[in-house]
Formats: C-alpha cells, structure tokens, sequence
C-alpha cells in the first residue's frame, strides 16, 4: 500500500483523498485552518454560521457524486432542493427559476417576450447539449485518463458527442446568433447572469458548450445543504478518518522535497515522506512550495490570472414576515447594462427559517458575493486597494436595499470580507477563486488531457480539470488520483462503504471566522 498526501481539504482534497482510499492508498490529509472546505465551508463567527463562498450546489441526486458519496458512505447530512431554486431581479422585472423546467421554459419565454419560437428551438437544443455533457459530469471514470472499456464506450457514444461538434470552440454569442438571438436583451440577462456565476464569464465570451451544460445547472441535483455546506465537507473528512485516513487540521504545508521514490512533506508540524501528492492548490501556490519553478505551472498561473476574487457581506436578519421557512437564492442586477460584477451582479443566499445551527430561531443568515475584478486591481497601492473594496461592498448594501429591500429592515449584524480575506483564510494567492473562465477556445479541452505536474505530483481543484464549483472540483480530485496511480500496481477498488480503518486522533471543531 502506498502513501498519499492530500495537501489541502477543499473539496478538490476531499474528493482526491476519498478516491485514493478508494483506490487502495494510505491517505494523509493535510489541512492549513481548523476545519474544511475551503471556499465552500461554514464557519462561526459571534454564534452565527455563514457559508464562507459557495451556497448553492449540483451533484446530489442519487447516481450524481455527492449523492453516491451521502448513501455509501452514510453520511448524516440533508439535501433540500428548493423551489425556486433561484429568483433573479432586475430592475426591468424578475425570473424565478422554478424546478419544473417546463415551466420555467414558459417564463423564460414570456420575458424574452415577441421571440418564444426561437426561444424554445433553442432551449431544445441547449438540452440536448447538456446532455452530453452532464453524463461526463455525472460519471467521474468518463474523463481521462481512460481504461480500454471507458475508451471502447466513448466510441459507442460518438454519434452523441457530434451534436457538439458546431459549437465547440465557438463563443455561446454565435451559438445564439444562429438561432437569430443575439439581440434578445432579456434572454441574454439571464444567459449572462447563469453563465457569470457558473463558468465566471459572460455569454458573450463563454465557450459554447460549458455555457450551455451550465445552463442545466439548476436541475442537476441542485440545491441546498442543511446546516450549510460545511456540514457535507465534517462529514467527508469524518469517513476519511473512519476508513484509516489521517486528517492533519492546522497543519498548513511550507514546502515540498523531491525524493529519490517520492516526495517530503515539511508542514508546520514536522516532515513526512509520501509516495505522491495531490495538491488541492492554485499553480501559483503549489509553485511557491516547490521552491523552483516548473515549467507546468507557468501558464497555468497565468490562466488563473485572467479570473476573479470576491467581495462578500455576511449578514444576521430578521426575515420579513412572509419569507418563507426554505432557505433562498436571489441573484440581483442593478444596471443590466453594465458589466456583471463589481457588486452590479449579486448572489444573495439566505439560511432556512428552521436552521438553527445557523441563527437563533427567529433570525436568518445571509451570504452576499460579487465578482472582484483581481486584474484589474492588482497594481493598486493597499490604500487605493482598499478603497476599491470599500465602494464594491457600498455598492452591494445599494443593491440590497433597491432590489431586495424585504431583507434590509432588520440587520442586526455585519461583517465583510474580501479578496486579501479569502487569501488570509483559504492561502489563495491574492484571493484568485472560483476558477479559470472558461472563455471560448480550444484551450479548455486541451486540459482534458493535462498529466501531473512532476512525477508523483498532480494538481487539484478548481483551476485544474474540468474546474469551477464544488462538484467540478471534487471530480477533478478523483481524476487527478486515478491519474497520480497510472501505472501503479492496480489493487482491487473497494466501494466506501466497504472501506474499514481506525479513527484517527481527533480534530478540533470548526470556529476560525472567515471575516476581515
Ligand atoms: C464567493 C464564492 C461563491 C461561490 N459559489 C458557488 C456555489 O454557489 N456553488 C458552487 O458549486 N461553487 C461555488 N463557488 C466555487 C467553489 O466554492 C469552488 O470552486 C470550490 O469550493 C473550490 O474548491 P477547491 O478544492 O479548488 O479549493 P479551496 O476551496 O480553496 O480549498 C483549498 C484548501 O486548501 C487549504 N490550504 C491552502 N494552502 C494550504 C497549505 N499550504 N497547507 C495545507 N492546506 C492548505 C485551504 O485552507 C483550503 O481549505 C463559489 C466560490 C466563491 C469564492
């Protein structure tokens, strides 16, 4: 049995870490805060729990990922799918994203007003693509690296990977004009609000296919976790202790050794040799603990680059009296012709009435996020820098109060964050997060086929294949495992829940408040 180490317990580490155990491997899970997930974790902060990035996730039907992960492994978490899922506002009107996908095609076309015929031939085609694509998603041993019967059941599906073949490497923009719909404002609102949060560029620039798999987002086992998603990432870091894992929290890795059959760990508590190592890390980062630079990293870091930070307010209210007991989901956008981020565009998730790990009954949590644009701001002096984020985060109150001005009469409490937070407290470098747009080209696919970084060495998460969110990134991990073990001596896969092992010593809680 090898050894492997996960540096990181975001879900690109957790996903990597179940997969390796699946697998067969030893698994040392390294972990810089006190508890997991990343971007996508709970944390405290004054009694509350807020949701430090992510709110809303794909994947939890029963033959999807985390929906497999939950019955095999057993864990003790709750699902709610919601109804709507998503309600956008604007100030021109506002489009609930409902589950029945029937009729939210009926509402996408009563707002895209005169054009329901070309509306519908186009969300029929946008389905079949997603389609396509979902059964990939939904089926990690479908990505590379292949074995023989995946390659062999690829060929079988080739008259189903054609219908893809006249929008790839084309922008979702020409996709519409062919359907005569470039022009139509309302419908392109939501494909650039849809794609913004999704695949994080707008569909202007949006590589056709991601946007129009990302279009299916919402009803692909999509929803909200109980307690918020951090409760999904204890109960991951709980089965890989039960199955003989080791879970280091507080034990942040300084810098990587190459050894002569492996690798050498230095990590704040102590050095460790591992046989391989799958880093839950921007290239940047991981680059930083190589100490040398690898040819690899260099563009990749550079792609990283052309992405986002976020600007966030974490709020306590009392909710308005016909609120609702669900947990919400609200994308606002204040001037539809302007630009979707900066806090123009903002995606407001609010805890259920009935959470009460997350408030005290009576009072809701909010998570409030907005693209920053990084690039942007990365040659400003911290002065300037600050006073960037100061009139994002003012513009985000403005937006609240003027498109959903039920959820402002009570704040009772608020705390921000910022790109330099989600640096302090997830070691992003500057704060890039959400992943790589994916902007149209050919360069995305050309990732498919990305082998490790060095020799026993691969890089997971959100920036590497197939990329953003919490379940692209978890699947990420799984390929990256089965690629790290290409070659290795092929033990028999064990399904989780056969997968047996000690507990290891204990963790602490989680309780680090992710706020400036
Ligand atoms: C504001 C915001 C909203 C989002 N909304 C959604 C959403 O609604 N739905 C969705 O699916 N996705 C959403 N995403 C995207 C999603 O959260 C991320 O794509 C995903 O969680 C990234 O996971 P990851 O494993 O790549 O990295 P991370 O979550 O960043 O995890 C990396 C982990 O590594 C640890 N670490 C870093 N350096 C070290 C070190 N040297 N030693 C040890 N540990 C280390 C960090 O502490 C962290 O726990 C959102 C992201 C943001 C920022």
């Amino acid at each position: 049995m090898g050894e492997l180490a996960v540096i990181g317990a975001g879900f690109g580490g957790l996903g990597a870490a179940l997969r390796a155990q699946e697998r067969g491997e030893r698994v040392v899970l390294y972990e810089a805060l006190n508890y997991p997930g990343g971007c996508a974790s709970t944390f405290t902060h004054r009694g509350y729990r807020f949701e430090a990035g992510a709110t809303l996730f794909s994947g939890f039907d029963p033959h999807q990922p985390f929906g497999r992960w939950i019955e095999e492994l057993g864990l003790d978490v709750t699902f709610d799918r919601l109804d709507p899922l998503v309600e956008l506002r604007t100030p021109s009107g506002s489009l609930a994203v409902c589950r029945d996908r029937a009729e939210f095609a009926d509402r996408l076309c009563a707002w895209a007003g005169e054009q329901e015929g070309r509306v519908r031939r186009f969300l029929r085609y946008q389905e079949k693509i997603a389609e396509v694509l979902w059964s990939l998603f939904e089926e990690p041993t479908r990505l590379p690296p292949w074995s023989f019967g995946t390659a062999f059941g690829h060929v079988l599906r080739t008259p189903r990977y054609l219908r893809l073949v006249r929008s790839v490497g084309r922008s979702l923009e020409q996709v519409l004009e062919r359907f005569g719909l470039a022009d139509c404002r309302p419908l392109r609102i939501y494909l650039d609000a849809v794609c913004q949060i999704t695949i994080q560029v707008d569909s202007a620039r949006a590589e056709a296919p991601f946007a129009l798999a990302a279009m299916d987002y919402f009803w692909r086992g999509t929803g909200h976790v109980r307690g918020g998603i951090g409760v999904l990432a204890e109960a991951l870091v709980d089965a890989i202790e039960q199955r003989g894992g080791q879970v280091r929290f507080t034990d942040r890795v300084r810098s990587l050794e190459r050894r002569p059959h492996g690798w050498r760990v230095h990590a704040r508590r102590g050095a460790r040799d591992v046989d391989r190592i799958a880093a839950n890390l921007l290239p940047q980062d991981l680059q930083r603990l190589l100490g040398q630079p690898q040819q690899a990293l260099q563009p990749w870091a550079e792609r990283v680059r052309t992405g986002w930070g976020a600007c966030m307010l974490y709020r306590v209210v009392t909710p308005p009296p016909d609120a609702g007991a669900e947990p919400r989901h609200l994308q606002l956008i204040q001037d539809e012709r302007q630009p979707f981020h900066s806090g123009n565009h903002l995606f407001v998730s609010i805890s259920g009435a009935h959470d009460g790990t997350r408030a005290p009954l009576g009072q809701r949590t909010l998570t409030v996020s907005t693209h920053a644009p990084l690039g942007a701001w990365q040659q400003l002096a911290p002065a300037a820098l600050a006073a960037k984020v100061q009139a994002v985060q003012d513009r985000m109150r403005r937006g609240l109060a003027r498109l959903a001005p039920e959820w402002e009469s009570a704040v009772s409490f608020e705390t921000t964050a910022s790109p330099r937070t989600f640096a302090r407290f997830t070691g992003r470098s500057q704060g890039w997060v959400g992943g790589i747009p994916r902007s149209a080209g050919w360069q995305a696919y050309r990732e498919l086929w990305r082998g490790p970084v060095a020799p026993g060495l691969a890089l997971v998460g959100d920036s590497a294949f197939p990329g953003q969110s919490t379940l692209a990134a978890a699947i990420g991990g799984h390929r990256a495992v089965d690629r790290l073990l290409r070659g290795a001596p092929r033990r028999r896969e064990r399904a989780y829940s056969s997968l047996e092992g000690t507990l290891a010593p204990g963790s602490s809680g989680p309780s680090t408040p992710m706020s400036q």
